[in-house]
């Protein structure tokens, strides 16, 4: 009988460098006999390079062929210490790159995000191609699979959602069978394309997402992501020290978590993976043996405090000019203009006469809201905040979380507080000196 399929994403940080990849081979060496569809994100940083690419060319700085050259520079090094100086994987990551550098011949195309997703995109393109040729080299032998021939969004650029059956079928069509093949199959995590076959990409961070994707549509046995951490933690290590390991994680658990800005999955991988009941596991990719932390439905709810941070907040205190009361119809409108603008909001509290809302602060999406409400509505905008979240709390973490913080809005319910905060400024703080 044939052996159930598991799906692997390897991200950023494991595919950071040649050593990096060298190290993903072995793990992989481990599962040779086993039937794997490996998702691979762009390598180490490029996502942020590639934007600072996109943000020169829209800028005309002048700058972004020379941006462009960095990031090539660093994907031949890697080459180089993988292949040698000759391979035929050099023309494959070459042809990629030309496609940044002909919409760079072009003036800034009028679509930021269409123009973004062009370019951003290339990123995962190489890696995976890297990656293939490199697996397949050692004795891995490696099939690549274009993710835009199955992952189908709309054609909203750098935030495609999901078209599930056409996404279904083609994965049905076209990756199912290379999954019959001998050897893995290796696709790209992050990016899809619209029904006219342009690129998009699912959203910063998204290819834990498409893991999740393609483990749904091939009713993968598991699914697991390898990260540099030992599994899912209490709390962001790069944040807070005294931090453990959660061993078992219901998907409901997860949900919320990441929802709330734990940045170690993309909050949307975990709800295609419970609706099929695949287990996720979450493991290192520097001790692959370890246990790391494993996620589905069969896991009791008893867990210890656990903390999420998310940063850029913003927090809008809207109120009607003519001091009426904030009323359904004026909500209606509000969050009609939210959900067009594909903002997302984390906390809301409504008064008398405003409703307060506290939103993810990204691109000029506070602005442009606020553009479009201003006639009517009177806002106050803060930015630059925090948004904690604590799950299962005990009073002396939450003492400690509001130390050195102005809270601007609070909610408690049932397990869960969230405080929206700012630092105090050093001034008010009077700090001692001796
Ligand atoms: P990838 O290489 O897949 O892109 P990320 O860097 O996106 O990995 O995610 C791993 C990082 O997530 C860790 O290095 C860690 O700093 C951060 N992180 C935030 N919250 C948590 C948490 N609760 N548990 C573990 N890691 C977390
Ligand atoms: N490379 C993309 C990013 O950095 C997607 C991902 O890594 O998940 O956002
Ligand atoms: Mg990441």
């Amino acid at each position: 009988m044939k052996k159930a399929i598991k799906v692997f994403k390897f991200g950023g940080a494991s595919l950071k460098d040649a050593n990096a990849i060298m190290n993903v081979a072995n793990i992989l060496k481990t599962f040779r006999d086993q039937r794997l569809v490996i998702v691979v994100s762009a390598m180490g940083k490029t996502t942020n390079a590639f934007e600072e690419v996109v943000n020169a060319h829209h800028k005309g700085t002048g700058e972004a062929s020379k941006l462009l050259d960095a990031i090539k520079k660093h994907h031949y090094q890697i080459c180089e210490a993988l292949f040698g100086s000759e391979d035929e994987v050099y023309a494959s990551v070459n042809d990629a790159f030309v496609e940044v550098e002909w919409v760079l011949d072009e003036p800034p195309h009028e679509n930021y995000d269409y123009m973004y997703d062009q370019i951003v995109s290339i990123g995962e393109l190489v890696s995976s191609k890297i990656a293939q040729a490199y697996f397949s080299k050692i004795g891995l032998p490696t099939q690549w699979l274009d993710a835009r021939d199955i992952i189908l969004t709309d054609d909203i650029f750098r935030e495609g959602w999901v078209q599930w059956e056409e996404t279904q079928e083609r994965c049905d069509r076209l990756a199912k069978p290379m999954t019959e093949k001998p050897g893995f199959v290796l696709t790209q995590g992050f990016i899809g394309s619209t029904t006219e076959n342009f690129t998009t990409t699912l959203g910063r961070e998204g290819s834990d997402y498409t893991a999740a994707i393609f483990s749904y549509c091939l009713d993968a046995e598991s699914m697991t992501i390898w990260k540099d951490v030992p599994g899912v933690l209490t709390a962001d290590p790069r944040l807070f020290n005294h931090v453990t390991k959660i061993d078992r994680l219901s998907y409901r658990e997860a949900i919320e978590m990441t929802y709330y800005g734990a940045k170690v999955i993309h909050p949307k991988t975990i709800k295609p993976l419970q609706n099929k009941s695949i287990p996720l596991f979450v493991k290192s990719f520097v001790e692959p043996e370890a246990e790391g932390t494993f996620i589905s439905s069969e896991v009791e709810d008893t867990y210890p405090p656990m903390v999420a941070v998310e940063q850029h907040q913003a927090l809008l205190q809207i109120a009607t000019r003519d001091f009426s009361f904030v009323a359904e119809h004026h909500m209606s409108y509000l969050f009609t203009l939210i959900a067009d603008l594909r903002m997302q909001v984390n906390m809301m509290q409504n008064t008398a006469i405003s409703f307060v809302v506290c939103v993810n602060d990204i691109d000029n999406k506070v602005d442009q809201f606020i553009e479009k409400v201003q006639d009517q509505f009177k806002v106050i905008l803060d930015r630059d905040l925090e948004l904690i979240t604590v799950r299962h709390f005990q009073q002396d973490v939450l003492d400690n979380l509001r130390r050195g913080k102005i809270i601007l809005l609070e909610e408690r319910l049932r397990n869960t507080v969230q405080m929206v905060a700012r630092d105090v400024p050093v001034m008010q703080r009077k700090p001692k000196i001796k």
